[in-house]
């Protein structure tokens, strides 16, 4: 059968990459079932011919209006789908859809008429701000890593600015790698929009990673493989400190002072990029 992805190599690349870590995504433990979703934003690949590819669904109504979306290209994750199949088959475990003009509706248009996920609307918002604010963030990612959401059963780390001093200071690399950790948001029921519009406040915020208290995360990043690596070092850090807790300490974690150092030598952003 003939695929979008023919003839087009850079596009297969980005979607390869998404195959690649729905596999890693499986590996961890981190996609039970068909838990998690992925989508990103493939605009820049886009050619006349793909534009001009009819709907191989009826038009979908978004829920909202999203007006930087106008004439976009995402690859998302279809609902219902296991991210262990995805690994393997993305365009059957995933479709492209293109944003139509009224920026409240879209189509299917690419390979299968997969249904893309059911978290589709709040995926959007943040791919909605990413454009508008400027940045070249181009992916977004929903997973359940198990030690940091673990860690959000604990009061004392559903406080951003704790949770975040914690997991910096157990790893250098955790500190140079996820500059912009670690948002909270308290539990809500998932595929809410109270879920949706706390996650986009803490993405506006400059959070690049958003932890949903007894859940799971949020990431964004240029793309999916670099927003799988912020969740990845953050939850590195969440490991080794149960690791040292199991041991029966608590862990000393890195001083303020060698975590200002690698901020002020390494000239770590506080906030996101902006596109030049
Ligand atoms: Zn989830």
């Amino acid at each position: 059968m003939k695929s979008i992805l023919d003839g087009r190599p850079a596009l297969k690349i980005e979607i390869d990459k998404v195959a690649e870590v729905a596999g890693y995504l499986w590996q961890k433990g981190w996609a039970e079932r068909n838990g998690g979703n992925i989508t990103v934003n493939i605009s820049e690949y886009v050619d006349d011919e793909i534009k001009s590819l009819p709907a191989i669904s009826e038009v979908k109504q978004i829920g909202v209006t999203l007006p930087n979306l106008r004439g976009c290209y995402f690859y998302c994750k279809g609902t219902g789908k296991r991210m262990r199949d995805l690994a393997r088959w993305p365009m059957e475990n995933g479709s492209v859809i293109r944003i139509l003009d009224d920026c409240a509706s879209y189509v299917i248009i690419a390979d299968n008429p997969v249904l893309p996920t059911s978290e589709l609307p709040s995926h959007l918002s943040l791919h909605d701000y990413l454009i508008g604010s400027g940045t070249d963030y181009k992916a977004s990612l929903h997973t359940h890593p198990i030690e940091l959401v673990a860690m959000s059963h604990s009061p004392r780390f559903l406080n951003a600015k704790e949770i975040t001093r914690v997991l910096w200071s157990m790893i250098p690399e955790t500190l140079a790698f996820a500059p912009l950790a670690l948002g909270i948001v308290p539990y809500e029921m998932p595929s809410s929009v109270k879920l949706a519009d706390a996650t986009l406040e803490q993405v506006k915020n400059n959070y690049d990673c958003v932890l949903w208290e007894k859940h799971g995360v949020v990431a964004v990043g240029p793309d999916i493989m670099q927003a799988f690596d912020v969740v990845d070092v953050l939850n590195k850090s969440a490991n080794i400190y149960m690791c040292a807790k199991n041991m029966g300490f608590e862990p000393e974690g890195m001083t303020d002072e060698a975590m200002k150092e690698i901020q002020d030598v390494f000239c770590l952003p506080k906030v996101r990029p902006i596109k030049k």
